[in-house]
């Protein structure tokens, strides 16, 4: 478990307070999906339980193979249960009762909780106490896309490290080593927004074959198609990657709408289409669209679990709506 080459810095840096004693009990790692929280989340549990640990966990020993193994009786990692999209305060009275005891293997108790904002209000009150008083040699990691979404009160409980989206010429070799193409490497790193490993997602063949249908559909759409009619070829249950896209093409009409800069958009295989829409619609139109397409992925995630092949319609819409107006 190593990080990712753009997280060399912050890793150098994880190691001297961990080496000097000074790493906070809790950590608050953050940044957008995409961005590699869980490798460096990894790397950091594995070098706390690590008996040896050099720069890396040392893979060795007895710790380490647990580790590998799938099962450290020194970690625990909190995720929502399968199906539901909240942590409860049931899985947090687990944490409290976990970080009462003492290590079974002698070093630190490392818990794990992710997406931190999954947490509903009576298990992020519940985890307040812990991370207030903690005990000995515990490490809280909480991993979140979104760390405004957590109560303040656990938020100024954890030092808070925010990963930025890395430099083109750090996640390019890395991506162009691991799709085999330099040019791929570039397109999707622009469409991703920077974020390498959700562009390595997405150049994967069954996102790509969404990316293509909906690139189709936004066809058919700027050319009069009928939006239910639309709907019905796309798969709703890929409804918040379908919402993901329509929210990073409605940022590139509105940079195109604003700058006339074609060189801003992500999606540089799409400019004949946003050129047409451009031509259909004004700038705050797309604002509000934009809008109401976040929202809906918000409660999307947030487990609203409205039924998606109506949103995806309802989304649709309102996009043919300002396409052919
Ligand atoms: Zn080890």
């Amino acid at each position: 478990m190593s990080p990712l080459p753009w997280q060399t810095d912050r890793w150098r840096k994880l190691v001297e307070l961990q080496d000097g004693g000074r790493l906070p009990h809790a950590l608050l790692l953050s940044g957008p999906s995409g961005i590699g929280k869980q490798p460096l989340a990894e790397a950091l549990i594995a070098r706390t339980l690590c008996r040896d640990p050099g720069e890396l966990a040392c893979g060795e020993c007895h710790s380490c193979r647990m580790l590998a193994a799938g099962y450290h009786p020194d970690l625990l990692t909190v995720m929502p249960a399968e199906k539901s999209r909240q942590i409860r305060v049931d899985a947090i009275r687990q944490v409290n009762g976990f970080v009462a005891q003492t290590a079974q293997q002698g070093g630190y108790r490392v818990i794990r909780i992710e997406p931190g904002e999954a947490m509903n209000v009576a298990a992020s009150n519940a985890l307040l106490k812990s991370l207030e008083e903690p005990g000995d040699r515990t490490l809280f990691i909480l991993v979140s896309d979104t760390p405004s979404r957590l109560l303040a009160t656990i938020r100024s409980r954890c030092q808070h490290w925010s990963l930025a989206v890395p430099p083109l010429e750090v996640a390019e070799p890395w991506l162009r080593e691991r799709l085999g193409n330099g040019d791929e490497a570039r397109f999707w790193l622009s469409v991703a927004g920077g974020l390498p490993l959700l562009a390595e997602e997405l150049a994967g063949a069954e996102a790509r074959q969404l990316r293509q249908d909906l690139r189709e559909l936004f066809d058919a759409l700027v050319r009069g198609g009928e939006p239910v009619g639309e709907a019905a070829r796309l798969d709703a249950q890929s409804l918040d990657r379908i919402l993901w896209y329509g929210i990073a093409w409605l940022e590139d009409l509105i940079r195109l709408g604003l700058s006339g800069d074609p060189s801003r958009v992500r999606n540089g295989d799409l400019l004949p289409l946003y050129r047409q829409a451009v031509k259909n619609a004004r700038v705050r139109d797309w604002f509000r669209l934009l809008d109401y397409a976040r929202e809906q992925r918000r409660l999307l995630a947030a487990g609203g679990n409205p039924n998606p092949q109506l949103v995806l319609e309802a989304w649709l819409v309102r996009w043919s709506a300002l396409l052919r107006s």
